[in-house]
């Protein structure tokens, strides 16, 4: 994987101007969109200093239908306004991680399961025989092509963190995804409107 191309466009993600990049490797598709949003805010380095990333999996239900049974909207909208609000950041959208990795059927069915009172990892594990079968292996590569140097990780999915091991960047702190703690990060970066 040396190369490392894909159609860009600057977008506007909740008002806030991203450079959005649909990467291929090799001819490949990569199932990953990328938002990078780099301001006069960033370092010299245009994604090299202490980065907030966040690695998304997409949720279709919950992003775009709007049923409400899961946070995926929230954290979606939290990490684009932490990162526009700072003016430096990486958001990886992972298409296909519906229902960790089993699609929006399998999410459908573990719907009931876990209103009698399973855990999300129990029902996908009786539906499917695994709790979870997502890939980050995309995220490694992309991370590793953009040059990132030590990053800010927005999750608590241990699956993501080794992600970002593996792709060789120095991780400096991490926290859970949702409006609480964003605030508190906001803070702690500093909030720096473009
Ligand atoms: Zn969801």
């Amino acid at each position: 994987m040396n190369t490392a191309v894909g159609p860009r466009a600057l977008c506007n993600l909740r008002s806030f101007e991203f450079d959005l990049w649909y990467p291929l490797f090799d001819e490949s598709e990569t199932e990953c969109v990328v938002a990078i949003r780099h301001t006069g805010a960033c370092s010299e380095s245009p994604t090299g200093h202490s980065t907030v990333l966040r690695i998304h999996s997409s949720c279709v239900l919950g992003e775009s239908l709007l049923v409400g049974r899961c946070d995926c909207r929230r954290q979606l909208d939290a990490s684009i306004d932490l990162i526009g609000s700072i003016g430096c950041g990486v958001l990886i959208y992972i298409l296909r991680h519906d229902g960790r990795g089993h699609g929006i059927g399998a999410q459908l069915e573990s719907f009931p399961l876990m209103d009698s009172g399973l855990t999300a990892s129990e029902a996908y594990d009786r539906i499917r025989g695994s709790a979870d079968v997502r890939s980050y292996r995309w995220a490694t590569a992309i991370i590793r092509k953009l040059g990132l140097k030590e990053v800010f990780l927005l999750t608590q999915n241990q699956e993501k963190v080794e992600a970002v091991l593996m792709a060789g960047v120095e991780i400096i702190g991490t926290s859970p995804c949702d409006i609480e703690h964003i605030q508190s990060i906001r803070h702690q970066l500093g909030s720096r409107p473009a």
